[in-house]
């Protein structure tokens, strides 16, 4: 009987494999840097979502252990139980006043993660006589919650507002719910929030935004997407992640404090399970102190210089790049096997550049995701610039020979 079982799953992987999709896994040996050692080889790396090179940042690294050395290694309990310290109600406040400006009565909520932090918004807010108005190309996590808050949900074309505002007419639903990422995370474009924040204001809906790639990047200090765009509504509800950009671990809501209030009563995904540990928290204090003060202004400057070189040296004849102004500069190349390769052929100049597949992304458009970090140097930048131009030629190339075989 089990022998059956077995032959199941592994068939069924390896028909993935057999589509491109199998996925590995990379072991780092050292702290999440530019330059790292991955199973035993020194490589450049544009793979991590440390846009602001503060994941082994000093300052943020003695935080951990000094918050250890006052709060221990484990929380020991839910929130609501008996886990929620001084280092998790001073982040709180502090995230609070961080996006405040941009949210009315704002109170903010720390998770372990930022996946747990979708399921738990829509969970908590959606529900059956709610309707869910989802951008098309949004985070997994977003519609994992989608699903999990049993709400009718509807998908919007990617940056289509006029669409989404006739979904929003047409609805009778007592909620609605319209959830979007702020910076797409396979992309690298930015949704149209003031035209979404008009729509939902016009139609008396929510609007949740997902600024995982927004918030320690965007905006005046770092502030993320909503600053950036000057927004201020009540009817705004914000989620940052703190892994990215804050280079440290977990995720916060911020929204007008009956939002929180309800999160916090009512949403199953913040209320079983084991708070994060205190220590995290208290690192994050001073990664806030890094990313709202100058150092974080000069780290933003250094990024977005190093996006503006990219965007100027990176001239492609083949593959596709897509418009993007943000530290995620996507190379969209097609098929999954040729994604692959062009990965596996950076690799092997020991450039770490992964390949993104379905479903991660559309069919047909399996890409290179590459990343930029403040960490990242000048000549960092170079060497990739010339490496993915050099491969693009030769595709470029090779395209054009097997277009013109003779006839
Ligand atoms: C990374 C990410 C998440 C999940 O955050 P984690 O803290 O890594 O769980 C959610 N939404 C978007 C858009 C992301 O990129």
């Amino acid at each position: 009987m089990s022998a059956a079982l077995l032959q199941q799953l592994q068939a069924q992987l390896e028909s993935r494999a057999a589509q491109g999709l199998h996925r590995r896994r990379r072991t780092t040996e050292t702290a999440c840097a530019p330059h790292v050692t991955v199973d035993g080889r020194a490589l450049l790396a544009f793979c991590s979502n440390d846009y602001l090179g503060l994941a082994a940042h000093p300052a943020i690294v003695a935080a951990l252990q000094e918050g250890a050395a006052l709060y221990g290694a484990g929380s020991g309990a839910s929130h609501l139980i008996s886990g929620h310290s001084r280092a998790h109600a001073l982040l709180e406040e502090r995230l609070a006043a961080f996006v405040g400006p941009n949210l009315v009565q704002p109170r903010a909520l720390t998770f372990s993660t930022g996946y747990m932090a979708n399921l738990a918004l829509l969970s908590a807010l959606g529900g059956p006589d709610a309707e869910l108005f989802s951008e098309a190309v949004n985070h997994a996590s977003l519609i994992d919650g989608a699903r999990l808050s049993r709400s009718a949900v509807r998908v919007f074309p990617h940056g289509d507002v006029a669409a989404l505002e006739a979904l929003l007419a047409a609805s009778t639903a007592a909620t609605r719910l319209v959830v979007t990422d702020s910076v797409f995370s396979m992309d690298g474009d930015l949704a149209p929030l003031p035209a979404l924040l008009a729509a939902c204001e016009r139609h008396g809906a929510w609007l949740i935004v997902d600024d995982a790639h927004g918030f320690g990047v965007l905006g005046e200090q770092g502030r993320g997407a909503l600053s950036h765009f000057g927004l201020c509504s009540p009817q705004l509800i914000y989620m940052g992640t703190l892994g990215k950009a804050a280079g440290v671990a977990g995720a916060f809501v911020a929204a007008h404090e009956l939002v929180i209030e309800t999160l916090v009563q009512r949403a199953r995904p913040y209320i079983y399970t084991t708070a994060a540990p205190p220590a995290v928290a208290h690192a994050l204090l001073t990664s806030l102190d890094i990313i709202g003060g100058t150092e974080g202004d000069a780290r933003r400057a250094h990024l977005a210089h190093l996006i503006a070189r990219f965007d100027d040296a990176l001239v492609l004849r083949h593959w596709r790049r897509l418009p993007s102004f943000t530290a995620i500069q996507p190379v969209v190349i097609g098929a999954n096997a040729d994604a692959l390769a062009a990965s596996a052929a950076l690799d092997a100049q020991a450039i770490w550049v992964p390949a993104i597949r379905p479903p991660t992304v559309a069919r047909g458009t399996a890409r290179l995701r590459i990343t930029l970090s403040a960490a990242h140097a000048e000549p960092d930048l170079d060497r990739l610039v010339v490496a993915v131009r050099a491969l693009d030629a030769a595709s470029a190339s090779s395209a054009t020979s097997s277009s013109e075989t003779p006839s």
